[in-house]
């Protein structure tokens, strides 16, 4: 199954496991792992598939002006989160379910995550 639409088979050998509708639009799912934040408030990314820098570079100010909900999706595993972006456009957020209750603070733990300007995790 297409890792960013969830609807269609993917290409075999495709990169990012990725169908020929989302690679043909530039669709990529970005996925981050979050963990308790310091002191166990709030949450915080622990890792992700671009670095810190990467996300501050291409995202960082998209984060910010995003308004929508991010939704939980039951494809995420424990503590995971998504960003998908088509080409330069931040489309959506996904939470894992564990998330559902904590969208306020994946939303925030995605923004201080882009705000670093560390080359890794
Ligand atoms: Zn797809």
């Amino acid at each position: 199954m297409c890792r960013v639409c969830q609807k269609r088979p993917e290409i075999p050998d495709e990169r990012s496991g990725r169908c020929e509708a989302c690679v043909k639009a530039g669709r990529m799912a970005l996925r981050f792992r979050l963990a308790p934040g310091p002191g166990g408030a709030g949450l915080r990314v622990k890792a992700g598939e671009i670095s810190p820098r990467a996300l501050r570079q291409k995202w960082l100010s998209q984060l910010q002006a995003y308004g929508s909900q991010p939704q939980p999706r039951p494809h995420l595993g424990l503590h995971e989160a998504e960003l998908v972006v088509a080409k330069d456009h931040l489309e959506t957020i996904r939470v894992a379910a564990d998330l559902a209750g904590q969208v306020p603070a994946v939303l925030e733990a995605l923004r201080q995550a882009a705000a670093r300007t560390d080359a890794s995790w």
